[in-house]
Formats: structure tokens, sequence, C-alpha cells
């Protein structure tokens, strides 16, 4: 079959579509209806079937492969390295699970996982999803008050966490966040269960905290069913930034997950049960949640947990993992193929990579360079691919599973089937034409496995994501884009203020309001700027109530350094901006609407945009003064 039908059979007969895809996972009771549109823009999809992710990714794998590897943990900070048949990991998630049933975690709560990339966070994940439990995973590299945000939001009843993270040799405590951000949070979780690693001493709280290694000790021969789960019952919450400063609540299903991800990983990634599968992002974002964890393991493939960076002990590292595992799918970002382009390529190529077959890249644009480079020196298909953590699978990007079309420089590929991918024109809600730029949208249902609402607030589901244009029931995505006339796409950055940073993605909104916080600034506004490493950076123009602070440059200095450690403290170094310029005026529309386009332009040296609207353009001249200080 060509693609182009493939994708025509999705978009004109979803229902059959889809229930062809469903066959790619167990069902503990067959759904009864494939598709219920009937409250659009909600979806759900298998309605009154019974399934469980866990279930898939472990349990069905035994009868095959219980002695292949399932997990493998590698740690280039600790020097570990622990492979986990399916078997093992069988016996690991029900232990966990035995333990959290009896710290009292029912169907239906939340657990918020805070923990480094260790295996303890995947059992956790599955073994939340065994007794369908609601995980949270939060960014390790998040800090209290993003913490503090999101167990607010959540309610977790336990939180999964451990002494410390390790980068670059350096430990990173957990521990001290996690306390505070309990401190600062007005809802107060019943239990901590804390993996000790030896890296950190930690402060242990009677009565809430407890051992996780003492806790296994005891349940070492648990046995916990899985609880069969209806397709649209909660598997987890993710939260992610938008344009307030609140994060939102990404919530998935259980039925519409399992099939999306089984069914990419056959169309969209080529895997097969037994062959290893190595994902370079964090479980903290949605890659991790989709293609470290879930994706691989119901694929039947080995997946690849990795704790460190990329150039420790060398470059090599990552090369070395695909020779020694026999990797043959592996996902990661352009910003982590920019860092090794640094080093010497020898680095990569001491290692026999024959078992690898494409590398996927996905997380922020792909620049035509690093692809180019990379291709050369792997010698394999380069696969961007763009997506959301709303969405959770792919929506752009080539199905070399179904067929092999061809990849375009610059150009994340084409629409993935299920996606009704239109280009809009944000002022008259009408099709652009080829070429032409305008929003990138996707016509309501979304497929299986995107997000079903914002977690406690169908309403904000509605209004961000379904209220942006006022004809169809049109899903935004909240990127600029263009289609040539070959159905090829070209992501143009973001139409609110949302910066991609190494292919994090952060609010420009929450981290204003973190300086903010500082004592002595009045104002802030924060742009991403294009950056050559991380694609973009955060870069911050404040206003101080005493501009007499920062008189000379030393003063500057003090006071940018004192701003960004604000921002270390309570988001995590991960949102700190690059820059702190102190300026007395921001640029602003008369209505008082801050003009963050004119900023970024000018930061990039690009034309400020139509200053029709603009109050004082003295203030354009200050961001321009103070750019080069
Ligand atoms: P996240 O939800 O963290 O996955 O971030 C999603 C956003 O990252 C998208 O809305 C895009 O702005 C950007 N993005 C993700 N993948 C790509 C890609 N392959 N090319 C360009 N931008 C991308």
């Amino acid at each position: 079959m060509t693609y182009a039908a493939f994708y025509q059979e999705s978009i004109q007969d979803p229902q059959g579509f889809w229930a062809k895809e469903a066959q790619l996972i167990d069902w503990h009771k067959p759904y009864d209806q494939v598709l219920d549109h009937s409250k659009p823009p909600f979806a759900k999809w298998y309605v009154g079937g019974e399934t469980n992710l866990c279930y898939n990714a472990v349990d069905r794998w035994l009868a095959s492969q219980a002695d292949q590897p399932a997990l493998i943990a590698i740690s280039t900070e600790t020097n570990t390295e622990k492979t986990y048949s399916f078997a093992e990991l069988h016996a690991e998630v029900q232990r966990m699970a035995a333990i959290m049933l009896g710290l009292g975690v029912k169907q239906g709560d939340r657990v918020l996982i805070y923990m480094p990339m260790i295996a303890e966070a995947a059992f956790a994940m599955l073994a939340c999803a065994r007794i369908g439990a609601v995980h949270s995973v939060v960014f390790g590299g998040f800090a209290s008050k993003s913490l503090a945000t999101r167990i607010d939001d959540a309610k977790p009843v336990l939180v999964i966490s451990a002494d410390a993270g390790m980068r670059g040799g350096k430990a990173v405590p957990y521990k001290p966040l996690l306390d505070e951000a309990i401190t600062l949070a007005e809802y107060k979780p019943a239990h901590v269960l804390l993996v000790d690693r030896g890296l950190d001493t930690m402060q242990i709280e009677a009565g809430r905290d407890v051992d996780y290694a003492a806790a296994r000790a005891q349940h070492m021969y648990a046995q916990v069913p899985v609880t069969w789960l209806e397709s649209n019952a909660m598997s987890y919450v993710l939260y992610t930034s938008g344009t307030t400063g609140k994060p939102k609540g990404v919530q998935r299903d259980v039925g519409g997950y399992a099939v999306a991800l089984a069914s990419s990983m056959k169309h969209i990634f080529c895997g097969k049960p037994g062959e290893t599968y190595f994902a370079t992002s964090d479980i903290g974002w949605v890659v991790g949640h989709s293609y470290i964890v879930y994706g691989p393991l119901i694929a039947g493939m080995a997946t690849i947990m990795y704790e460190g960076t990329p150039i420790r002990p060398d470059a090599g590292i990552w090369w070395s993992i695909v020779e020694k595992y026999k990797v043959t799918r592996m996902f990661s970002a352009p910003t982590a193929v920019r860092v090794l382009k640094k080093h010497p390529s020898e680095l990569m190529r001491k290692y026999d990579l024959s078992s690898l077959k494409a590398l996927y890249l996905a997380g922020e644009p792909l620049d035509e360079t690093t692809s180019s480079w990379i291709a050369n020196e792997l010698g394999v298909s380069i696969i961007d691919n763009y997506w959301q953590t709303e969405t959770g699978w792919p929506i752009l990007t080539v199905a070399h599973g179904v067929e092999q079309t061809s990849t375009r420089l610059g150009s994340p590929g084409i629409a993935m089937y299920g996606y009704d991918v239109r280009i809009i024109d944000e002022n008259t809600g009408a099709e652009c034409a080829a070429n032409e730029k305008g929003v990138v949208a996707i016509k309501g249902p979304l497929p299986p496995g995107c997000m079903q609402t914002v977690y406690g607030d169908d309403q904000r589901f509605v209004n961000t994501y379904w209220s942006n244009f006022s004809h169809e029931q049109l899903y935004s995505t909240f990127d600029w884009g263009i289609r040539d006339a070959d159905g090829y796409y070209f992501i143009l950055g973001r139409t609110d203020d949302v910066i991609n940073v190494a292919g994090h993605r952060l609010g420009t909104r929450e981290i204003e309001e973190s300086i903010s916080s500082h004592p002595q600034i009045s104002e802030v506004a924060v742009v991403g700027v294009e950056d050559k490493l991380k694609g973009q950076v955060a870069v911050a123009f404040a206003i101080l109530k005493k501009p007499e602070l920062a008189e000379t440059p030393e003063q500057k200095r003090a006071l940018e350094a004192e701003v960004m450690s604000v921002v270390d403290k309570q988001l995590g170094a991960v949102a700190r901006p690059s820059r702190v310029h102190f300026v007395s005026i921001l640029p602003k529309t008369r209505s008082g609407k801050l003009l963050r386009r004119s900023i970024q332009a000018i930061c990039e040296g690009r034309e400020a945009g139509d200053l029709t609207t603009i109050e004082d353009p003295s203030s354009l001249q200050q961001i321009q003064a103070a750019l080069k200080v």
C-alpha cells in the first residue's frame, strides 16, 4: 500500500482504520465503539474496551521472550549498567506496585514521580499503570517552585523520588528541593518513597518518608495482578508550558495511547521485538513517556535508560552503547547532535554501528547543517519528526514502515496518518495555499494517543486549543508553518510565548514571574533568542525599582547573577536566562501589551516589525543599547 492511500484511509474512515490498528495491542475486553466524537472537541477512543499499558508493555511478552532484555539502565555518572529481562522487569514492577498499594495508593490516585534516569523511575511509571494510578512525572531539572505548582495541581497521594541525580560527575540533590516544594505547596502528599542511591545525605521525615530498599525487601515475591482499565481512564498527567504562567496538565488515556504507540512503533519507528531502542531523552518529557518507557516495550523491544551527558567520559559514549547493545533505532534531539559535532568524529567512527538503521530527531527545528553532518557520519537515515507533549506521537515525519517516502532537508516531513493537518490563515481562519505561511492546525477529532483534556480543566482545553479560529473544529499547535506543493511541511516557530531551549519547552511567562519575585525587579520581559547550539535561549530585559542599583558594570553583573540564581532556585537551571539586561522602559503597545516579538526581533538582528501601536519608540533603542553592553 502506498503511504498516500494509507493516510487517506485514516482520514476518510478513521473508525475502520483505527479498528485495524487496535489489533496491535492486547485487550482484556473488546471495545464497543471505536470513536465517540459526540461532544467535540473531546474524542473518546475504544469506548468500553478494557486494557492496561503495563500489561501490554511487560506481561504480554513473558510467554515469548521472558528472558530477553527489556530495560537496560546505563549510568555513566555512577558507572553502573544493569539489564533487566522482561521477567525481571515484571518482578520489579510488581514489587513497586505492592509498595504503592501498601502506602494506600488506589486506582485513579495521582503519583508524582520526581526522579533521575534510573531503572526505578521506569518501575514506578509501569507500576502506576499496572494498578490504574495516574503518574505525573516532573523533570528532574525543575526546582522547588515548579514542583510545588505541579503538586498543587495534581494533588498526588504519593511522591516517588531519590536522594540525588548526577550530571557531569556532580551529585544533583533532589530531596532538599522536594522537601522545599512540599513546604511551598498547599497540598501535602501523604507519603514520599525514596530511592537512596548513596549520593547525598537525606533528611528523613518520620511517618511521611519511606525507604524504597527496605520496602522492596518486604515485597520480594509480590504478585500484583493487572487492574483492567476502561480505555478512556486516565493513564498520566504531564505538565507542559503554555502562554500563561500556570503549566497545563496534559492528560492522556489508556487504550488510545497504547494503540497509538504500538502503531507508531510499527509504521514510523519500524521497531521489532527483540531489537534495542535507544532514546536519549528524559522521562520528564513526553519523549521519555512515549519512546523510552512505553513505546519500545509495547513493541517488545529492549529500551535503554541513560543517565549522563553525550560527551562523558567522551563524545563516543552513545556510539559505544549502540555497538554494545546492537541498537537498531535511536531517538535524540538536534541540540545533542550539535554538541557532538564539536567533538572529533573519530570518537564515533571507532565503533561498529552496523546495527543502527535510523536516527530520529525531534523536539526543536533540525537545521540542515546538523542533519547533513550526522547523516554523513552515521551513514543511516536521519528522520526529523515534529510533535508535541499534547499529541504524544509524531504529527509530521515519514512512515518508513509503510513506504520509503523520501525526506526533505529542513522539513520534518508529511502529515502522519490520523492527523488532518491544515495551515490556517491567522486572521481569516481560511486554509492557506501551498507555500503560504499560517498556523499549523489539526482538524478534530485528534487521533488516538493525543491529550484527552487539560487535567481538571475541560474549559481550559477548549479555550486554549480549540478556540483560535472562528470556523471549524480546529486544534491549534501554536506553531507557524507552511506546506509545499508536495505536502512537505516546514515549521517556522511558535505563535505564542513558548520557547524551546535545547529541545526543552519553557514558558516565558513562568520565567518572568520568577524574575519578578526578586525584590528589586519591577517589570520584566523574557524572550527566546536564536542560539547556535541550543536552538533558542531565554533573554530577560528587566526594569529595576531603584535604577541606581545597577549603574556600574560591576553592579549590573552582580544583580544579573542574583536574578539568575532566583530562577535557578525556583524553576531550575534549565529555565535560567542566558542574559539579564537592565532597561528603564519596555516596548509596549498603547494598550499596555508587551511587544515581545519586537524585542525578540531586535535581539536576533531583524527589523522590529509593525510598530504603529508602540507607546514609546525609545524603548526599542534601549533594548538595542542593552545588547551592546
Ligand atoms: P514539546 O511539547 O516539549 O514536545 O514541544 C513541542 C514544540 O516543540 C512544538 O510545538 C514545536 O514548536 C517544537 N518542535 C518539536 N519538534 C519539532 C521539530 N521536529 N521541528 C520543529 N519544531 C519542533
